[in-house]
């Protein structure tokens, strides 16, 4: 029997643990074989973000026609995509694709440095969510998202006394970090994101739950309303003994729960994993909330190891 085939479009992360590479990993244990659309190439490490080389967006559009033009890709998941024009160009390329298109909101490392403008952040809205099948922010890009698709300021959203520092986008727990080596922002880009708009206050993750008028279903309801398929909010950045990620489709009033304990590991890629799971498992045939929970349960088991590495 021939392998399912997923198309992966991100950025390369050169310690290895986050972008494709963690996109290649995770495809290849769910026994799926993966193309790819190099968007760009980055320097990392655990710790900083350095340059970030955005590819020429033509040469993206390439890299998708090619991987499409034979019709055996049946899903694609779309990561870091770094700037507007990339958008625009994976958002022309993947026009004709008929399959589900699971889209990670990639807005920043882990170590706080940039991998989306502002522009990219508002061409992702425009252009992206209206054709994703699901997308996975987590608490962060959620907020930021979904004030900016609701066409208001991110200040409409007052942050929490809890949250007024830096900021990080990994699917582990929040740490204080500061941003370091040569970001998008760093590097003169006037259109740097605001922290502003956050909150992971410990019961945000069940207010979208059980408070169905909350200001926290009312992020989730706007990127409805720019056109998403279904949302799944990841609660890593949350507080409390479970990391619980949420699952919605428009029109449904009660959100699927997908929990795991909240181990104190800081895992780089989490968030690509996931992603990457969850277009692997639909690739494979599984129902969308179906692939959702086997994902997170992939993700749940890597946590698992290495906190089980860690204690030697
Ligand atoms: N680098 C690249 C190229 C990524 O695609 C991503 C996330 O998708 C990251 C870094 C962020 O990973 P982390 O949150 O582990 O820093």
């Amino acid at each position: 029997m021939t392998r399912p085939t997923i198309l992966v479009v991100g950025g390369t992360d050169s310690s290895g643990g986050a972008g494709l590479a963690a996109d290649i990993r995770t495809a290849a244990a769910h026994g799926v074989d993966a193309r790819l659309a190099v968007t760009a190439v980055t320097a990392q490490t655990d710790h900083k973000v350095g340059t970030v080389a955005p590819m020429p967006p033509a040469l993206v559009a390439e890299q998708i026609a090619f991987a499409l033009e034979d019709g055996c890709v049946v899903a694609v998941k779309i990561g870091m995509l770094a700037e507007a024009a990339i958008v625009a160009a994976v958002a022309e390329a993947l026009a004709g694709f008929a399959g589900p298109i699971v889209l990670d909101p990639v807005i920043a490392a882990s170590s706080g440095g940039l991998l989306l403008s502002e522009e990219g952040t508002a061409g992702l809205i425009e252009r992206l969510l209206p054709m994703t099948t699901l997308v996975t922010p987590n608490l962060p890009e959620l907020s930021i998202l979904a004030s900016r698709a609701a066409g208001g300021s991110i200040a409409e959203y007052p942050a929490p006394a809890s949250q007024t520092g830096s900021w990080g986008m990994g699917e582990a727990r929040p740490q204080s970090h500061t941003v370091s080596g040569r970001s998008l922002r760093d590097a003169g880009n006037k259109d740097a994101h605001s922290p502003r708009g956050l909150d992971t206050s410990p019961a945000l993750i069940e207010q979208i739950s059980y408070h169905g008028m909350s200001r926290n279903a009312a992020l989730v309801r706007s990127l409805f309303a720019a056109g998403a398929g279904a949302v799944l909010v990841k609660g890593g950045h949350g507080d409390g003994p479970d990391a619980a990620d949420l699952f919605f489709r428009s029109g449904e009033t009660a959100p699927r729960r997908y929990a795991a304990p909240r181990l104190d590991v800081a895992l780089r890629g989490t968030g690509c994993m996931l992603a990457t799971a969850i277009a692997s498992n639909l690739a494979a045939g599984l129902a969308l909330e179906d692939a959702c929970g086997a994902a997170k349960d992939h993700v749940r088991a890597l946590f698992e190891r290495e906190a089980g590495r860690r204690r030697g």
